[in-house]
C-alpha cells in the first residue's frame, strides 16, 4: 500500500510539473510575443513633494495588454522575466519608452519632471550598461538629468562592480535610487561609497507605522539616515492620511501612493500634470500640510 500511495504521489508530482513547466514555455512564447507586438506599456506614478504640493516625478511601471487576459500587472509576468531573461529586453524597451514619453511631454509644454525606471538585476550586470543608456538618452533626446535609475539593494553586492558602474551612471548625469529599501539582505556601508541620490522606502514598513511601533522607528530611522547622509528619501505606498502626517511629521516630503495617486495611463497623467502646474500658475500652490 505504501508503495502505490508513493507511487501515486510521484505521478501527481510529476503531473503537476508538466503542468508548470508547459504554463512557463507558454507565457515565455507569449511574452516575446507581446514584446514583437507592442503589447507593453508603461503606467506613470506621480510622486508628490507634501510641502510644496508639487510633481517631482513619475515612476514608469510596466503592463501587458494581454489580447484576451487584458490588463496584467507586473508581478504576474517580471519574476518569470526575470528568470527566463526576458526582462533584459523588456527592461531595455521600458527604459526607451519612459524616455521617449517623458521627452514628448516636455515638447508638449506640460511639466518637466523627471522619470523613474526600474532596473532588473539582470540588466544592471548586463554588458556595457552605461553605454546603452546613454545611446538611449541621445537617441531620445532626453536630459540625462531627468532621468532616474531605481536598482535594489541585491545589485549592490559585488561592491567593485557597483561602485565603477554607479560612478559611471553618474557621470553620465543620471539619478540613482534604492528602490523597496530595507527588506534586502545587503549591508549598509554601500551607502558611503556609492553615489546614491535618494532612498525609497519599501513600501512594507509604511503599511503598519500607525499600528507597529517597530515600523514606525524604522521609518523614522531611515528618514534620519538620509539627512545625515544627505541624500533624497521618499515614501512608496502611502494609502492614508494618518501615514502621511507620520511621515510629513517626520520630515519626508517625498511620497508616493494610493493616497495619493495610483499608476495611471499616459492620458490621466496628463491631466494630472496640467491640473498641477494650473494650480501652480494660479498661486494656488495649497500644500496638503503645512
Ligand atoms: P516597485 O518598483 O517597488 O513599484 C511600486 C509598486 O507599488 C507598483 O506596483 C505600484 O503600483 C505599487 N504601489 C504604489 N503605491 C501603492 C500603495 O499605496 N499601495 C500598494 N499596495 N501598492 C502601491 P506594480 O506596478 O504592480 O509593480 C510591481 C513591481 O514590478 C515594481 O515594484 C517593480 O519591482 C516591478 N516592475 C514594474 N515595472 C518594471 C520594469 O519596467 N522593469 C523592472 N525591472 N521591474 C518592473
Ligand atoms: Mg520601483
Ligand atoms: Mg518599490
Ligand atoms: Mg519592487
Amino acid at each position: 500500500r505504501a508503495k502505490e500511495k508513493g507511487k501515486n504521489n510521484y505521478q501527481l508530482f510529476n503531473s503537476e510539473m508538466k503542468s508548470v513547466s508547459l504554463k512557463r514555455l507558454t507565457l515565455e512564447s507569449e511574452l516575446r510575443r507581446a514584446l514583437a507586438n507592442n503589447e507593453l506599456l508603461l503606467h506613470y506614478q506621480p510622486q508628490i513633494n507634501i510641502a510644496t504640493g508639487r510633481i517631482v516625478g513619475f515612476e514608469a511601471l510596466v503592463r501587458w495588454q494581454h489580447p484576451e487576459r487584458g490588463l496584467v500587472a507586473p508581478g504576474e509576468f517580471i519574476p518569470f522575466a526575470e528568470d527566463s531573461g526576458l526582462i533584459v529586453p523588456i527592461g531595455e524597451w521600458a527604459l526607451k519608452e519612459a524616455c521617449r514619453q517623458n521627452k514628448q511631454w516636455q515638447d508638449a509644454g506640460l511639466e518637466v519632471v523627471p522619470v523613474s525606471v526600474n532596473l532588473s538585476i539582470r540588466q544592471f550586470m548586463q554588458h556595457q550598461l552605461c553605454a546603452r543608456i546613454g545611446r538611449t538618452l541621445r537617441e531620445t533626446g532626453l536630459a540625462p538629468g531627468l532621468l532616474e535609475l531605481e536598482i535594489t539593494e541585491s545589485c549592490t553586492m559585488d561592491v567593485d562592480y557597483a561602485s565603477d558602474l554607479l560612478h559611471e551612471l553618474k557621470k553620465l548625469g543620471v539619478k540613482i535610487s534604492i528602490d523597496d529599501f530595507g527588506t534586502g539582505y545587503s549591508s549598509l556601508s554601500y551607502l558611503k561609497k556609492f553615489p546614491i541620490d535618494k532612498l525609497k522606502i519599501d513600501r512594507s514598513f509604511v503599511r503598519d507605522i500607525m499600528t507597529d511601533p517597530n515600523d514606525a522607528a524604522i521609518v523614522a530611522s531611515i528618514i534620519a539616515m538620509t539627512r545625515h547622509l544627505n541624500m533624497e528619501v521618499i515614501a512608496e505606498g502611502v494609502e492614508t492620511e494618518e501615514q502621511l502626517r507620520f511621515l510629513h511629521d517626520n520630515q519626508c516630503h517625498l511620497i508616493q501612493g494610493f493616497y495619493l495617486s495610483p499608476p495611471l495611463a499616459v492620458p490621466d497623467a496628463e491631466c494630472l500634470m496640467k491640473l498641477y502646474s494650473a494650480q501652480a500658475a494660479a498661486g494656488e500652490e495649497s500644500p496638503p500640510l503645512n
